[in-house]
C-alpha cells in the first residue's frame, strides 16, 4: 500500500449512505441462511459472489430482495448490523448513518419489532466498544404504493426514538418523488430528518423535483445533478448535501468506467459530495476501497481527500459541536506538525 492509500484509509470519516441490507456479505447470508432453512439459488458463497453481475438497478434490486430473504430472527439483524460496524470501524469511520429497508422484511412476514431490535442491540453495542457513533434512517421502498409506506411509518412511529431520519430508495425510474410526497411532509411533521434516492437512474430533473416536492436535507447519489447548471449553482449556493457512491455507479452501469466518474468534477464545482460505499457486499468495497478506487482513477490528491473527509461529517446530522470535533481531529490527522486552529 503506498502512503497515499494508508494516508486515505487513515483518514477519520463518516459514512452517510449505507443500506444496512447490502452489507450482507455471501458468507453470512450462506450462513445465516442455512440456519434458517432458507435455499438460495447458489450452493456456496463463492458462487453468490460470482453472480454479483449486474447491468442496471434494477437487475440488482431483484438479487438483493432474494438475498435478504435469508433474514429471520433479531438475532439475523444483529449479527448483520455488527459486522458491518466492525468493518467500518476498522476502516476509520467515526460515525455512520445507516439505512434500513423494513418494508422489505414485512412483506416476508418478519415483524418490524424483530429488525428494529436486533439493529438497533448492535448499534449500541457498537457505541460502546469501537469508538463510532450511528444514526439510524428508516428507508421507503419507492417501488410500493405511498400508502404501504405511510402504513409502514404509522407502524414504526412507537420506535420512534430509534430512529433519526427517513429516507426512499429502491427503483427510482417509474416513482417519482411525487408519489411520496404526503409520506415526507408527515415525516417533517415528526422532526425527521430526511433524505431521498434521486439522480442515480433519474436525471437532473429527478434531483430538482425531489427538492422541490420532498424537501429533503440530502440528496443521495444526485450524480446527475451535473446535466444541470442552474441546480448546480442552487446546490452550491445551498450546501445540500450529495451521498455519492462511486463503486456502486460502476457496478450498476451509471457510469461505464471510474475514470468516468463525475465525483472530481462535483468536487471542484464546490458540491458538498461525500464518499459512501451503498451496498458494499455486492458491490466489490467498503468506504475505503471506494475512496481509493476513485481517488486513484481521477487522480484526486491529498486536499481532495480531506474535503471528501470534512464533507461527510458536514452532511452528517451531527450536532454542530460534534462536527467541529471531528473537523479538528481530520485537521490534527492531515497536518499533524502544524498548529491547528479552527
Ligand atoms: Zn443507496
Amino acid at each position: 500500500m503506498s502512503s497515499f492509500t494508508d494516508f486515505i484509509a487513515g483518514i477519520p470519516k463518516a459514512e452517510l449512505h449505507l443500506h444496512i441490507e447490502g452489507t450482507l456479505e455471501p458468507e453470512l447470508m450462506v450462513a445465516i441462511g442455512r440456519r434458517n432453512g432458507v435455499s438460495l439459488p447458489y450452493p456456496d458463497a463463492e458462487a453468490a459472489r460470482k453472480a454479483y453481475n449486474f447491468s442496471d438497478l434494477q437487475s440488482f434490486l431483484d438479487i438483493y430482495y432474494r438475498s435478504t430473504a435469508v433474514l429471520i430472527t433479531e438475532e439475523d439483524f444483529y449479527e448483520l448490523t455488527l459486522a458491518y460496524l466492525k468493518k467500518a470501524a476498522s476502516q476509520q469511520v467515526r460515525h455512520a448513518e445507516i439505512f434500513f429497508d423494513p418494508q422489505s422484511h414485512t412483506a416476508r412476514g418478519i415483524k418490524f419489532e424483530t429488525v428494529i431490535r436486533g439493529i438497533e442491540r448492535a448499534l449500541v453495542e457498537a457505541n460502546r466498544t469501537l469508538d463510532i457513533s450511528t444514526k439510524l434512517i428508516m428507508c421507503i421502498l419507492r417501488h410500493l404504493s405511498e400508502r404501504e409506506g405511510l402504513e409502514m411509518f404509522d407502524n414504526a412511529l412507537p420506535w420512534k426514538h430509534w430512529i433519526a431520519g427517513i429516507g426512499l430508495d429502491s427503483a427510482e425510474r417509474g416513482n417519482p418523488p411525487e408519489k411520496f410526497r404526503t409520506l415526507f411532509e408527515r415525516a417533517h411533521q415528526e422532526g425527521f430528518l430526511t433524505v431521498a434516492h434521486a439522480g442515480e437512474e433519474g436525471g437532473a430533473a429527478s434531483v430538482r423535483s425531489t427538492l422541490d416536492t420532498l424537501h429533503v436535507s440530502r440528496i443521495d447519489h444526485g450524480v446527475h445533478c451535473m446535466e444541470d447548471e442552474n441546480l448546480v449553482d442552487e446546490l452550491v449556493r445551498t450546501q445540500i448535501p450529495l451521498t455519492v457512491c462511486p463503486l456502486s455507479n460502476i457496478k450498476l452501469k451509471v457510469f461505464n468506467s471510474m475514470t468516468q466518474h463525475n465525483l472530481k468534477a462535483m468536487l471542484q464545482k464546490g458540491l458538498c459530495v461525500t464518499v459512501n460505499s451503498d451496498d458494499p457486499a455486492y458491490f466489490g468495497g467498503y468506504i475505503n476501497e471506494n475512496y481509493i478506487e476513485a481517488a486513484t482513477a481521477l487522480q484526486l490528491d491529498r486536499n481532495d481527500i480531506i474535503q471528501l473527509a470534512k464533507n461527510s461529517f458536514i452532511a452528517s446530522s451531527l450536532s454542530t459541536v460534534h462536527k467541529q470535533l471531528y473537523l479538528k481531529e481530520i485537521d490534527h490527522y492531515a497536518f499533524p506538525t502544524e498548529q491547528v486552529t479552527i
